[in-house]
């Protein structure tokens, strides 16, 4: 059990006690406990038990709960309060935006039960008789409802990758290694993916018969050569059955969207699919066109691009050489600069931009301007120690609800670069973002504009902005545009990167790692770049330390 498990429990004790209107003290301490343990460096189950009880945040009686769910699995006075809850209000918990007062308050008082309920009753107006509800807390429940139903058994490419690797090897060992591939959104490289989809090359039957005896799978619907399973009871898995002649065929037809396909099929009529192909790249030698990697097989255009074989040489990850925008124990990151230096170096990278929270984002432990002074002081000296690897001082600065930035033009002046960003008051108007993020990009300190759109995917919507003019604006002041490579971000989305290369406006694939792990995540990032056609060339966190050095003087200032 992880930290973050445990975190978890906790998170969900406090609730549950708010909803059924037990000891608000108590609630409130664990709802700080799951804060607390989901930011220690340590887990807690590595530790000796009577270590516990002196980590930051847990103390004697918490602590006693921790041993039991690490001894047991469980909490008893979870389990009590989860059997005293119906299922629905569970699920209502997971919805962002609404807090354990405000359920408890539609279980009790609208007799609401479940989120489709909910729903219902938001679209018949009922909420806003109740107390602590209004017609605009109405309408934000029920954009968060609708946004939870459009989002149902959807998964963020990252969180089902290492399901998709695990069964892909299953596969291959129930089958053969040259007889399972894997095809679809995952191949494609989709940022969020509804279903895995394999090719197996074996007779239904047998497919059937090797599946049938595992418990975790279950079969939804068959129709001629395709299996639909639920895989342990939440992921669908759609199962493509082949022989040797349609592979290929299926492989590609599997693989691009349906807008793309029909486009190639559509240009090219006379390709003869079932002629003794191994891969489906030979449909593009048989085309006369260039190859279209599966990242690429999204619509239409792409085809075009690959008829005058102008399609570039995709930016890889091993073309990282910087890795830009992360924080250290400075402000809300798990490890101090030196480690996240040692592991840069250790992964083979060139240099580190360190841009802790600044003082705005006070939850996050944004740094004071004494603070910077302390942290600029210590990024000099590790600089003289880790010589010839960098360290650059940076800050993520505040955008401030006026559009300014979040500290003095001279602070400012004191880093190497600033990326800004917005993190607070993300419920805004079209008018209102804009404003903001343009007073942002005409800021001339501002080097990066970070995760411009603030999604969150799968649990919060982008505030509202016009992205052509943001990417034309930021070419016009020579702001590069960050691609956050945390998963959960990828913010620019693959789809306005495009756009944004063509206008030939530098970007960077940024991990804003907030761990030593989360340096891994520029991998994610340079899969949306490659959807976006990005090559090595476009992206400011590819410049060599020398290069990056350059880049840095060449703002002028005034
Ligand atoms: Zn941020
Ligand atoms: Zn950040």
């Amino acid at each position: 059990m992880t930290n973050s498990d445990i975190s978890d429990v906790f998170s969900l004790l406090s609730k549950l006690m708010d909803i059924h209107d037990e000891n608000s003290f108590k609630s409130k301490s664990y709802a700080t406990a799951a804060f607390q343990i989901d930011r220690l460096p340590k887990e807690l189950s590595e530790l000796p038990r009577t270590d516990i009880a002196s980590q930051k945040g847990v103390g004697e009686s918490v602590a006693k709960k921790i041993i039991e769910l690490l001894d047991t699995g469980e909490l008893s006075q979870l389990n009590e309060l989860i059997e005293k809850t119906p299922e629905g209000i569970l699920d209502l918990l997971k919805i962002k935006g609404i807090g354990p007062k405000k359920i408890s308050t539609i279980w009790k008082e609208l007799g609401v039960e479940s989120p489709g309920e909910l729903l219902y009753a938001c679209n018949e107006n009922r909420l806003v008789n109740y107390k602590g509800f209004g017609a605009k807390s109405q309408q934000s429940i029920k954009e968060a409802l609708e946004f939870y139903f459009s989002n149902q058994e959807r998964y963020l490419y990252a969180a089902i990758a290492p399901i998709a690797k695990q069964l892909d090897q299953f596969f291959k060992r129930l089958f053969s290694v040259d007889w399972v591939f894997i095809t679809g959104a995952f191949r494609r490289q989709c940022d969020i993916i509804d279903e895995l989809e394999f090719l197996i090359l074996s007779p239904v039957e047998m497919i059937l018969e090797a599946l049938s005896a595992n418990e975790h799978f279950s079969l939804e619907r068959e129709e001629d050569d395709v299996l639909h399973f639920k895989f342990q009871g939440c992921i669908y898995i759609t199962i493509y059955s082949c022989d040797e002649e349609n592979l290929p065929q299926l492989l590609f037809f599997t693989s691009g969207t349906a807008e793309f396909n029909d486009a190639f099929d559509t240009q090219f009529p006379d390709i003869d699919y079932n002629n003794e192909a191994t891969g489906d790249d030979q449909f593009f030698e048989a085309a006369g066109i260039q190859f279209i990697a599966p990242c690429l097989r999204e619509d239409a255009s792409v085809i075009e691009l690959a008829k005058a074989h102008a399609i570039p040489d995709l930016i890889q990850v091993s073309d990282i050489k910087g890795i830009i925008h992360n924080h250290s124990t400075w402000s809300d990151g798990l490890f101090s600069i030196e480690e996240m230096a040692k592991a840069c170096i250790e992964k083979g990278y060139e240099y580190l931009v360190m841009s802790d929270h600044s003082v705005t984002s006070f939850y996050a432990n944004g740094l004071s301007v004494d603070r910077i002074r302390q942290q600029q002081e210590e990024i000099d000296r590790l600089n003289d120690k880790l010589y010839p690897f960098k360290i650059f001082k940076s800050i993520e600065c505040d955008i401030l609800g006026d559009g300014r930035l979040d500290y003095e033009d001279a602070v400012l002046a004191s880093f190497d670069l600033v990326i800004t960003s917005i993190h607070q008051n993300l419920k805004m108007t079209e008018e209102k973002a804009m404003m903001r993020l343009m007073g942002a990009i005409t800021n001339p300190y501002t080097r990066i504009l970070g995760h411009p759109t603030g999604r969150l995917l799968l649990s919060r919507k982008e505030y509202p902005i016009d992205h052509a003019k943001i990417i034309d604006a930021c070419k016009e002041h020579h702001v590069v545009i960050e691609i956050n490579a945390n998963p959960r971000r990828l913010d620019l989305d693959w789809r306005w990167i495009r756009y944004a290369v063509k206008q030939g406006v530098m970007l960077s694939i940024n991990p804003d790692a907030h761990s030593i792990d989360g340096i891994d995540d520029v991998g994610y990032g340079v899969f949306s770049a490659q959807k976006g056609m990005m090559t090595a060339k476009n992206n400011l966190s590819s410049l060599s330390l020398q290069e990056f050095e350059i880049f840095l003087k060449s703002k002028k200032i005034n």
